[in-house]
């Protein structure tokens, strides 16, 4: 049955979820405070890395990841064709980098226990790997290649699911000011500084690192917190040619179709401050020239940065509120929200159905942290 759904944030979480709402049927509404896209979304670097993002065990936040990774060749391809747009979706396989004898063994240890989730991981050494990426630090040991990491552009990902929300009949209001919540007969009812009233069968919770204003409105302990990303862009050139995502323990490059080769990132608390800094960049460059000696003589033609909703446990909040069942959460996907946004959108919309989501996200629910001690 068609039911009426407010989506709250649009980054690329919320748009994910209203798109998949949409295509099922429900009148969806996007609320956002600023422009669509324009947070932590359309600075990611776009990496669908489930393999080298998880490095210490299969445990179920690295499933849900694979689960996405495993449902994206379908889902971009439909958010593609419902928007007419492209944002790339590049399998270029992805190497793992450790400079030292010593970090041989944590990359076999990660090869051994990743090799049953189908990628057929494989240590690459010597001149094989330097024939792989022939411009690589020739202090770089081996490295561990994942054949099926792929990456995405995220800006244009981010455009191309807010075509497909417009195309789809998704209501996108922008620049929403000063949303508040308020639990009246016992459901939650939404209201903007200009005294607009918003209200549907269902709200879903996706506006990224600011998730936490809701504690209080639902009674709800919300651990998101920002943690600030500064990243980096240089030219590819004859002298950096790099195929391959390549990351090591303190960073990551990504070679985009563009010819660009985004390099990332900082974590840094910052509170809400998005702003570059001489000093977080100047970190960026040490990292990636370690990598790529080629980087010394260069410089970034592009910083930016972008908070990502990070959570106390480093786990999503997935799931609808036993108190509130009116209310989906949706947030607090930290480094890989790019990544995590079809399974999220599946779940959600699944939640909403009162289906099976596609995988068990019991280990996600948002109410894991306890009541709120400001009282509703
Ligand atoms: C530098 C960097 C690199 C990254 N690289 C990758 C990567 O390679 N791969 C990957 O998978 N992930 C990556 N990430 C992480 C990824 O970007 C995030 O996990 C993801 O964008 C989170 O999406 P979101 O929609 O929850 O948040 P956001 O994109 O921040 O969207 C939240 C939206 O909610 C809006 N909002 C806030 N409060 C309100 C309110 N009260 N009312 C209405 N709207 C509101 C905001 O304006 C915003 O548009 C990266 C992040 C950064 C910063």
């Amino acid at each position: 049955m068609s039911q009426r759904i407010i989506v709250i944030g649009g980054g690329v979480i919320g748009l994910s979820v209203a798109f998949e709402c949409s295509r099922r049927g429900h009148q969806v509404t996007v609320l956002e405070k600023g422009g669509f896209g324009g947070q932590a979304s359309g600075a990611a670097a776009g990496m669908l890395a489930p393999f080298s993002e998880n490095g210490e065990g299969a445990d179920p936040f690295f499933r849900l990841c694979l689960e996405s990774l495993k449902l994206y060749g379908d889902w971009q391809s439909d958010v593609k064709k419902a928007s007419g747009l492209d944002f790339e979706y590049e399998n270029t396989g992805s190497l793992y980098a450790a400079y030292h004898d010593a970090d041989l063994l944590a990359l076999e240890t990660r090869r051994q226990w990743q090799k049953p989730f189908g990628s057929e991981p494989e240590i690459i050494e010597g001149e094989r790997l330097f024939r792989l990426e022939p411009s690589l630090s020739r202090e770089v040991r081996a490295a561990l290649f994942h054949p099926d990491e792929t990456h995405i552009y995220a800006p244009d990902y981010v455009k191309a699911l807010e075509a497909a929300c417009l195309r789809g009949g998704v209501q996108l209001i922008g620049n929403v000011v000063q949303l508040a919540a308020e639990v009246a007969g016992g459901r939650v009812h939404l209201k903007d500084a200009a005294g607009r009233t918003y209200e549907a069968d269902r709200y879903v919770v996706s506006n990224g690192a600011w998730s936490g204003e809701w504690q209080q409105a639902l009674g709800l302990n919300i651990p998101v917190y920002p943690i600030r990303g500064q990243i980096c862009a240089y030219h590819l050139n004859e002298e950096l040619a790099v195929s391959h995502m390549v990351f090591a323990s303190q960073g990551y490059v990504v070679p985009k179709a563009n010819g660009s080769l985004v390099c990332g990132a900082s974590e840094d608390i910052a509170g809400f401050d998005t702003s570059v800094t001489e000093r977080g960049i100047q970190r960026l460059q040490n990292w990636n020239k370690r990598l790529y000696p080629a980087l010394e003589r260069m410089e970034p033609f592009h910083r930016w940065a972008g908070l990502r909703p990070a959570t106390q446990d480093g786990y999503p909040l997935l799931g609808e509120l036993s108190r509130h069942p009116e209310v989906v959460m949706a947030t607090g996907h930290y480094r890989n929200g790019i990544l995590l946004s079809p399974v999220t959108a599946h779940a959600a919309a699944d939640v909403i159905d009162g289906r099976q989501p596609p995988v068990d996200i019991a280990r996600f629910a948002p109410e894991r942290f306890g009541a709120s001690t400001v009282a509703v």
